[in-house]
């Protein structure tokens, strides 16, 4: 299951990488652009646009999200898609949504400040953002949530 988001859902997109779902988020593209992108690369479009059009003889997904708390709105995917935490869970960017690569110490030395390096031990990086990424407080916020949803 990938799937593609438009402006009106630029929090939930970050979630949904979380899970480990590729998800793109075209805040450039129009409606149209969006449909034609979902096809060509079978995605499903998620929406708070009530109006969107949905064109039934299109081979096109969309699913209009009803919430705009984010919790509401990962319950509804949850429900309606069997969305749900994956093997892929926290390896993808959740930034630009590009795979991380889990990295080494001497990888990201001059990368990261030198505290982190000495106290964490896992690092992720993204090529695309050129970012590292490490298990820090924020992410116990994260699995907070998820657990909250979907019980893993
Ligand atoms: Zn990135």
């Amino acid at each position: 299951m990938k799937f593609i988001v438009d402006e009106t859902l630029g929090k939930l997109a970050k979630w949904i990488r979380f899970l480990g779902y590729d998800t793109e988020s075209c805040f450039q593209l129009d409606n149209p652009e969006i449909m034609i992108k979902a096809m060509d690369e079978n995605r499903i479009i998620l929406t708070r646009e009530t109006d969107f059009s949905q064109n039934k003889n299109l081979n096109l997904q969309v699913v209009i999200i009803e919430f705009d708390n984010l919790k509401e709105q990962l319950l509804q995917l949850k429900k309606q898609l069997g969305v749900t935490v994956t093997p892929e869970q926290f390896m993808r960017c959740s930034i630009c949504n590009s795979e991380l690569k889990v990295v080494d110490r001497a990888f990201i030395t001059g990368k990261v400040p030198p505290y982190i390096i000495k106290t964490k031990s896992k690092f992720k990086y993204c090529s695309t953002c050129n970012k590292v990424f490490w298990e820090g407080t924020h992410l116990n916020g994260i699995k907070k949530l998820i657990k909250e949803v979907f019980d893993a």
